[in-house]
């Protein structure tokens, strides 16, 4: 390798030439497809290029991933463009005012945002390498922008378990191993979050360093590139319905154009491809929604092939799908879409122009009310996305209010966060606010509601007038406090609402400082106090040496603002010392993993622990969780999984016992089916009875009949136990996100969030049957066992890591819950 690029360089430096670029084959030293390019060849492939092509290429490093791999961007064009770059940006982004007069196009490939569809990336190393040789004259008037891997950790966990366990030569029968991935698979980050459902969410590294550089672009075209079951033919645009509304007819126009160019090619080769089905463009949070909303064309490309194509497999027809094939298509899709979007660049900037003039949506601002921690974690996102906001004034506000899903009104202050859709990004703001998308189709595998101020649990008024708002104004910075902890005062009581707040509790349990909370509300300085709300004294960190240094470093760094108080005697309530302000303990806290578990619900509280609440968690594996002293842990975990066989009769028994002697059980989701029954703990699945009335339906209606019984995401009205420990910090009601139809009965005691009736569905699609089964059944419980508890939770507050509101339940549980 190092001697041929000796060879390169000395050709290029005599001769300065481009034609003599090396091809990816050239370059590794394989021929591209007969091998898995691992990621760091991948780059020092682009750096190949950007070094030896530099006045056509500029390469940006715009982060790393959590296992500390770069995450890279190329731009690509002639280089007069390459030499006006940055003015070129500068033009593009001045059409969003209506100003300026560009005249080139911007594309934007992604590729590999799934792990497993281990294709793109390959294919992105041959499109990279065409545009700046054969089709180079697509670039005249076209920028590029590649990023080969958006998600590098999930792409290599593929290419080195493949290269571990494939065939040597490989093999394509189905049944081979090198077909069949094991658990901590798929298509998902570090973490096993989906980088393409994370967009709008922006929970992980991948997507927060890269929205960035999106922002300073918002290309005219997106394609995310991926990679479906291995008998699939090829999916590209035109998308599948429901489109949101706010789709414009260009754009969908132009994803037909797109479409048919495409066909043309792949017409010419005899292959096959399906367009209009399966793929829709609703949810915000993918890779072709979001640049949609932003106004691009976004779409999503799916060869056949995954994580069981390898490089070669029998298909179902007998045929055999090799990974040349799956870059023959990718390379296809990428050089033809350059290719429309460089014929039609006057067109895509008229029409992105276009997009960005006021809309005149139908709700004109959103006002938010809520607890400040949650005001400043919406605030960041929307800031994240350069979503303008500012704040209200003294007044009142009217229109759709989101608690109750009617025409009300709100008391506005400065404390009150305004949004409105007359902005710049006033589409994605209108699709991020909304309180119910509509659909224009029932039919879609992803969630149907994700309104933001349902997700961070603050109240919200969407005005069909303009609201007026003051962007410098906002809430008072106030005094954290941390500066003046002292050892004269007997105690200091802060605040439990928020995830900032569970922050704030998990690193004083880390250094030592022991924590009181409330179990009930009192009076003191003059002030309520809710339960919940934590108490350190000066009496019980006594020992701890750096008591006064670290709870003021702590606070600060954490900007909580402390109560100080000389006296433990409450003015109503519960003294300090009394048995209902008990300490939180340093506790220990594992979770199983491994087969059954889901990897991406296991991900998400791996997550949640390591990146948002900073607390340790040990990790158990079902492959030797029978060897691990249960009782050397306070908190066992049990993420979503296919438990059927696990939970055998002695395990339950074993689960029981740790319970009943003091340890905690926290089940999700599937997990509580795993753990109820005869032998189980006492939880019920409700039990349905099946009309046999049921009219006779023809054979094509079946399908759309099935989606009665289906929720796939939608949000729901709860009722909240406010005095059960689960619930501290919330009020009488919660916002859920339901995810599903499972349906169990409420607990007999410690019942704590429960869906009331058929009626408290707000927003989302949710089948008629669906909504009658859930009906009066449990969201959240505890049921005592013993000295312990088992905590069950229907739906997961960490699903996708952005139902902001539904975190601190299970912090209580963890913590509260005794
Ligand atoms: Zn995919």
């Amino acid at each position: 390798m190092k001697k041929l690029l000796l060879t390169f360089f000395l050709l290029s430096t005599t001769y300065g030439i481009s034609q003599t670029l090396l091809s990816p084959s050239d370059f590794l030293g394989y021929e591209l497809g007969s091998e898995f390019t691992r990621h760091h060849q991948v780059v020092d492939y682009y750096k190949y290029l950007a070094e030896n092509a530099s006045d056509r290429i500029k390469l940006v490093e715009y982060g790393k991933t959590n296992e500390r791999r770069p995450l890279i961007v190329a731009y690509v064009s002639t280089p007069e463009n390459i030499a006006a770059l940055e003015s070129i940006r500068l033009e593009h982004l001045k059409n969003t005012t209506g100003q300026g007069s560009p005249t080139k196009a911007i594309v934007w490939l992604s590729y590999n945002v799934h792990g497993n569809e281990s294709v793109s990336t390959e294919a992105s190393m041959q499109t990279i390498y065409e545009l700046l040789t054969s089709k180079s004259s697509y670039l005249e008037n076209t920028v590029v922008i590649m990023d080969p891997c958006i998600n590098p950790d999930g792409r290599d966990r593929y290419v080195n378990w493949y290269n571990q366990f494939k065939n040597t030569p490989n093999n394509i029968d189905p049944n081979s191993k090198e077909h069949h991935e094991g658990w901590l698979n798929g298509r998902s980050n570090h973490y096993m979050f989906d980088l393409n459902r994370d967009w709008a969410w922006l929970t992980q590294v991948e997507s927060q360093q890269r929205i960035k550089v999106f922002n300073q672009w918002l290309p005219h075209v997106h394609v995310d590139f991926h990679e479906q079951g291995v008998n699939n033919p090829y999916y590209f645009a035109p998308a599948a319905e429901p489109f949101h509304e706010v789709v414009t007819d260009f754009q969908r126009d132009f994803q037909i154009a797109i479409g048919k160019n495409h066909a043309k090619y792949f017409d010419a080769n005899g292959w096959f491809y399906f367009t209009k089905e399966v793929f829709d463009l609703l949810y915000p949070s993918y890779g072709d929604t979001y640049p949609t909303y932003n106004g691009g064309i976004g779409m999503t490309y799916e060869q056949g092939g995954s994580g069981r194509a390898g490089l070669g497999v029998r298909t179902f027809i007998g045929d055999t799908l090799t990974l040349h094939d799956r870059i023959a298509h990718h390379l296809t899709t990428g050089l033809s879409t350059v290719e429309v979007a460089s014929k039609n660049t006057e067109k895509l900037n008229r029409e992105f122009r276009k997009f960005y003039q006021n809309k005149n949506f139908k709700y004109k601002s959103y006002v938010l009310n809520g607890d400040p921690d949650k005001i400043d974690a919406i605030a960041e996102l929307l800031s994240s996305h350069e979503i303008k906001y500012g704040w209200a004034k003294e007044g009142t506000a009217k229109g759709h209010l989101y608690s109750s899903g009617k025409l009300g009104t709100l008391k506005t202050t400065p404390a009150n966060l305004v949004v409105s859709t007359n902005q710049a990004k006033g589409t994605l703001a209108q699709v991020l606010m909304e309180p119910n998308t509509k659909l224009s189709d029932s039919l879609t595998y992803d969630i149907t509601a994700w309104s933001l101020p349902y997700a961070f649990g603050l109240e919200a008024i969407a005005s069909q007038s303009l609201v007026e708002s003051d962007p410098s104004g906002g809430q008072e910075p106030q005094p954290t406090m941390g500066a003046n902890v002292s050892l004269d005062t007997y105690a200091y009581i802060s605040d439990w609402s928020s995830m900032k707040d569970a922050r704030f509790l998990t690193a004083l349990v880390k250094e030592n400082i022991r924590v009181r909370f409330a179990k009930n509300p009192f009076w003191a300085e003059g002030k309520k106090f809710d339960r919940g709300n934590l108490i350190i004294t000066k009496g019980d960190n006594r020992n701890h040496k750096d008591f006064v240094e670290t709870l003021s470093r702590i606070a600060q760094g954490n900007k909580t603002i402390l109560t100080p108080t000389n006296t433990g005697f409450v003015e109503k309530g519960n003294d300090f010392g009394s048995s209902y302000v008990p300490m939180i303990t340093d506790t220990k806290i594992a979770m199983l993993s491994g087969e059954p578990t889901s990897t991406l619900e296991f991900g998400e509280i791996w997550h949640f622990f390591e990146q948002q609440l900073h607390y340790p968690l040990t990790i158990l594996d079902t492959e030797y969780y029978d060897e691990v002293d249960l009782s050397e842990y306070d908190v066992l975990i049990l993420p979503n999984g296919w438990y059927s066989k696990f939970f055998t009769e002695n395990k339950l028994q074993e689960l029981k016992d740790f319970v009943s002697n003091g340890g905690k059980l926290i089940a999700m989701e599937g997990a509580i089916r795993a753990i109820n029954g005869e032998h189980g703990f006492a939880i019920k699945e409700k039990e349905i009875k099946k009309d046999s009335t049921e009219n006779i339906l023809p054979y094509e209606e079946a399908e759309r009949e099935d989606i009665k019984n289906a929720i796939t995401g939608a949000i729901f009205k709860t009722k909240v136990d406010q005095t059960h420990p689960l619930a501290y910090g919330y009020g009488d009601h919660y916002f859920t996100l339901k995810l599903s139809d499972d349906a169990f009965e409420n607990l007999e005691t410690g019942t704590v969030v429960y869906l009331e009736n058929a009626n408290s569905h707000i927003a989302g699609f949710a089948g008629s049957e669906a909504k009658k089964k859930i009906a009066n059944t449990l969201v959240f419980g505890v049921e005592e066992v013993g000295k312990g508890q088992v905590i069950y939770m229907v739906d997961n507050p960490l699903f996708r890591g952005f139902w902001e509101n539904g975190k601190l339940f299970f912090v209580n549980a963890l913590f509260m819950v005794k």
